[in-house]
C-alpha cells in the first residue's frame, strides 16, 4: 500500500504517543458506528472486512490499512479500520461513543442543510454570505461537541 499524497498534519498525528487519542482519531471513531458506513462483509479469521463507500468497489478494510480515500491520504486508521476493530471486539465503540441524542442528531442535520446548500450554491453566493454560513457551521460544530461532552448528564 502506498503512503499517497503527503499530510503533514497526519505523520505529526503518527508520531505522537497514542495517535488514538488525537481528536483528528476520535473523530474517525465517533464516526465508525454511523448508520451510513455499511458493513458488507467481516471475516473474523483473516481480521478483515469489506464496506461500501461512495466508491463504486467496496473499500477492503484490515487492522492496518484500508483502500479508502481517508487512509490513502493519511495513512492513519479511518472509521473503517475503527469499525474493523470494533466488530472484532477490539475497543469498544458503543461505549467510548454513546449514540448521539436528539440534540446532536438536530445539530447534524442542521449542519448537513447548510452544507448542501453552499454546495448548491457555491458559484453564486459572495464571499461575505460564506463567510456568514461558514460562521454558522462553526458555531453549530461547537454545539456539538459540547453536547457531545456532556451527554452522560443529559436523561
Ligand atoms: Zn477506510
Amino acid at each position: 500500500m502506498t503512503k499517497g499524497h503527503k499530510n503533514l498534519n497526519a505523520s505529526n498525528i503518527a508520531s505522537e504517543e497514542n495517535v488514538h487519542a488525537h481528536y483528528e482519531q476520535k473523530a474517525r471513531q465517533k464516526r465508525a458506528l454511523d448508520k451510513g458506513l455499511s458493513l458488507i462483509f467481516v471475516d473474523t479469521t483473516a481480521k478483515t472486512a469489506l464496506f461500501q463507500g461512495s466508491a463504486k468497489d467496496p473499500y477492503k478494510t484490515s487492522l492496518h490499512e484500508c483502500t479508502c480515500i481517508d487512509f490513502q491520504m493519511r495513512n492513519l486508521p479511518c472509521k473503517h479500520i475503527y469499525r474493523l476493530m470494533h466488530e472484532l471486539g477490539l475497543i469498544d465503540l458503543e461505549s467510548l461513543f454513546p449514540l448521539p441524542n436528539k440534540e446532536i442528531l438536530k445539530v447534524r442535520k442542521d449542519a448537513l442543510r447548510l452544507l448542501s446548500f453552499l454546495k448548491e450554491n457555491w458559484e453564486f453566493l459572495p464571499v461575505n454570505a460564506i463567510e456568514e454560513k461558514c460562521s454558522d457551521l462553526v458555531t453549530l460544530k461547537t454545539k456539538e461537541d459540547s453536547l457531545y461532552e456532556n451527554r452522560h448528564q443529559t436523561p
